[in-house]
C-alpha cells in the first residue's frame, strides 16, 4: 500500500484481512497524511448509525440524489458499488477497530433536490478516542489551530474550555486524527509492516521499489493522496488556478504519475474538493505554507462575499465545495478570474462577537484585516470599484432587513444553516472589515480510472495487472458533486477497502 491516510489504511487493513502480507509505506515520517489533518467525517448513504434505518434513508433515495448530482464525469458503475459497500465498510471498521461513529449534525449539501436528506442521517464522524501513546505517536499532529473538539461540539456550542484541557490532557483524539489512529493501531495489531519516510515511485509489473533498493514483486494499491501539491501537474490539469491549498504536503502526485507510466487511463482530472481559503502569514506544514478553509464564518449574519467588481457572486453559506468552484467565475471581457482574490466583508457587531479565522473578539487587529469607517472607504482598500460595492451592500442591507436574499437564495437550503446561528443580517454597524479570500481546495478529485474492484484500468480499457487506486488517488466517481459533508473520506475508506481485498486475492 503506497500512502497511509484513510485509503491506504483501509486497504491495508483489507487485504490483511484477507491473508496477504501489507507493507504499508508512507513517504512523510508521520502516518495520516490529510486525512489526519481532518475532520473525519464520512458519507455514508443508509448507514447502521442511524437508528431509524430504511424509515429514513434507502439505497434508492441515495440513487436518486446522486442522479441529480450527476454533472461531469461520474461513473455510476462505482457509484453504485459506493452505494452497497459504504455501509458495509463504515459497520465493518466499527467492528474490527476502535472508531466509533455518530450521527453528524449536517443535511446533505444538496438536501432540497430529490432524494436529499437532512441533518444527521447521512453524515457521520468519529468518536473521540484513546489509543496507546505509542500508536498516537506515529499520527500525523492536527493543524495547530484545531481545537480537541468533535464538530458536533463545535457547531452545536457544546464545547467548553474544561473540555478542551481534559482533551489535551489525556491525549484524547479527535476527527480524522482518531480515524487514523484507530486504523493504524488494528493494523499494527494485525501485522502490518508499516513503514514512515518511505516514498515510493516507481512502478512495473515485476513490483516496485523502495527507496532507491531493489525491485520488490508486490501488487501495489496507490493511496498516495492527490497531486494538488504539484505546480505543474496543477497547471496541466486543473480547471482553474488554485493557491489556498489546506492539506498535508505528501500529495505530490506520485501516484498519478506512477500509474500515468503504467498506460492508466484517467478520470476526472480537472475536478477537485474545493474550498474558499485564507492565508494567515505564517501558518505552515512541514515547512511548506498552509491554508486555512473558511467555513461558518461566511454565513454568519452581517457577513457577505464580494468579487473584485465589488459584487456578491454567489450564497455564501452554501458548502464550501460549491463556495469554492463559484471562485472560478472568468470574466471574458477583463480576461482574470473575477472571485479570485476575493473579499468577505464583515461589520463591527460580527467583529464584536465571533472568531474570524484565527482571531478572537477583543483580540489586536492582524495584518490581513482591512478596516475603514464607511463601505466606500473599504472598498477603495480592497481595490474593488467603491460606487458598485457600496450598491452592494445597500441591495444585501435592503433585502436581508425584509428577510430574504432574492439574488442567490441564501438561507432558503437546510445547509444554509448547518454550521451554526444564521439569519440574514444587514451589515450596517462602522467601522467595516474585510479578509482576502482565495480559491483553495482540500485534495485533487482526478487520477486513473478503475474498476469497481479498484483496479486500474488501461487506457486500452483492459486492467492494468497488479496495480490497483484509491482516494485521492484515484478518479473519484462523483464528477462535480460534493453530496455531503464526508464524501471524500467515504470514498477513500470504501475503494480503498475494494481495493485491498482485491489486490488481496487477484
Ligand atoms: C482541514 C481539512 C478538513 C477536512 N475534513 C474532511 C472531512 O471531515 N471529511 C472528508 O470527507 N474530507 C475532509 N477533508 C478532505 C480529506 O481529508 C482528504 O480528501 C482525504 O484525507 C484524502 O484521503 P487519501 O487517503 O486519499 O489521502 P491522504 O490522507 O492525503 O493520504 C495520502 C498519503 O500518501 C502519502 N504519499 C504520497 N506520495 C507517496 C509515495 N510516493 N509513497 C508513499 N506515500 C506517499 C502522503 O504523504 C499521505 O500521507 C478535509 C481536508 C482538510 C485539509
Amino acid at each position: 500500500m503506497l500512502g497511509s491516510g484513510a485509503a491506504g489504511l483501509a486497504a491495508a487493513l483489507a487485504a490483511r484481512a484477507a491473508g496477504a502480507e501489507v507493507t504499508l509505506a508512507e513517504a512523510t515520517s508521520t502516518v495520516g497524511g490529510t486525512t489526519a489533518l481532518s475532520s473525519g467525517a464520512v458519507w455514508i448513504p443508509g448507514n447502521h448509525v442511524d437508528v431509524r434505518g430504511p424509515a429514513v434513508d434507502s439505497v434508492e433515495q441515495a440513487r436518486l440524489h446522486l442522479e441529480s448530482l450527476a454533472v461531469g464525469d461520474i461513473s455510476r458503475v462505482l457509484l453504485e458499488s459506493y452505494l452497497v459497500n459504504a455501509p458495509l465498510v463504515a459497520q465493518r471498521l466499527e467492528a474490527t477497530t476502535a472508531l466509533r461513529w455518530q450521527p453528524l449534525p449536517y443535511p446533505d449539501c444538496h438536501r432540497e433536490l430529490p432524494g436529499g436528506m437532512g441533518r444527521g442521517v447521512r453524515s457521520l464522524e468519529p468518536l473521540p478516542l484513546v489509543v496507546p501513546s505509542s500508536v498516537s505517536a506515529l499520527v500525523r499532529s492536527p493543524l495547530p489551530w484545531r481545537p480537541p473538539l468533535t464538530v458536533t461540539e463545535m457547531v452545536t456550542g457544546a464545547a467548553t474550555p474544561e473540555l478542551v484541557r481534559e482533551r489535551s490532557r489525556t491525549g484524547t483524539l479527535v476527527g480524522g486524527q482518531a480515524m487514523v489512529a484507530a486504523l493504524l493501531h488494528a493494523a499494527l495489531e494485525a501485522g502490518v509492516d508499516v513503514r514512515t519516510s518511505t516514498r515510493v515511485t516507481d512502478w512495473s509489473p515485476d513490483g516496485v521499489v523502495v527507496d532507491g533498493g531493489k525491485r520488490r514483486r508486490a501488487r501495489v494499491v496507490v493511496a498516495t493522496g492527490g497531486f494538488e501539491r504539484d505546480p505543474a501537474l496543477v497547471r496541466t490539469f486543473l480547471r482553474a488556478p488554485v493557491r489556498g491549498l489546506i492539506g498535508a504536503p505528501g500529495s505530490r502526485g506520485d501516484g498519478l504519475r506512477l500509474a500515468m507510466a503504467a498506460g492508466a487511463a484517467l478520470g476526472t482530472m480537472s475536478e477537485a474538493w474545493w474550498c474558499p481559503a485564507l492565508r494567515v502569514p505564517g501558518d505552515e506544514i512541514d515547512g511548506e505554507p498552509v491554508y486555512r478553509m473558511l467555513f461558518a464564518e461566511r454565513a454568519r449574519p452581517g457577513v457577505i462575499m464580494v468579487d473584485r467588481r465589488g459584487r456578491r457572486f454567489t450564497n455564501e453559506a452554501q458548502n464550501y465545495n460549491d463556495v469554492g468552484r463559484a471562485m472560478h467565475g472568468f470574466s471574458a471581457q477583463d480576461f482574470r478570474f473575477e472571485a479570485d482574490p476575493s473579499w468577505m466583508v464583515f461589520d463591527a457587531e460580527v467583529r464584536d462577537r465571533y472568531p474570524i479565522v484565527s482571531m478572537r473578539p477583543g483580540d489586536p487587529e492582524p495584518r490581513w484585516l482591512l478596516r475603514a469607517s464607511t463601505t466606500a472607504g473599504l472598498a477603495d482598500l480592497m481595490g474593488v470599484p467603491p460606487e458598485t460595492f457600496v450598491d452592494t451592500v445597500d441591495r444585501f442591507n435592503a433585502s436581508a432587513q425584509a428577510g430574504s436574499d432574492p439574488e442567490f437564495g441564501r438561507g432558503r437550503g437546510e445547509y444554509d444553516s448547518a454550521g451554526g446561528e444564521f439569519t440574514l443580517r444587514p451589515l450596517s454597524e462602522p467601522p467595516y472589515y474585510a479578509v482576502a479570500v482565495h480559491a483553495g481546495l482540500g485534495g485533487t478529485k482526478g487520477g486513473p480510472r478503475t474498476d469497481e474492484r479498484g483496479r486500474v484500468v488501461h487506457v486500452d480499457g483492459s486492467v492494468v495487472p497488479g496495480l490497483y487506486a484509491a482516494g485521492n488517488a484515484a478518479a473519484s466517481p462523483f464528477g462535480m458533486a460534493y453530496p455531503g459533508t464526508g464524501t471524500t473520506l467515504g470514498q477513500a475508506l470504501t475503494f480503498g477497502d475494494s481495493a485491498g481485498r482485491a489486490a488481496a486475492t487477484d
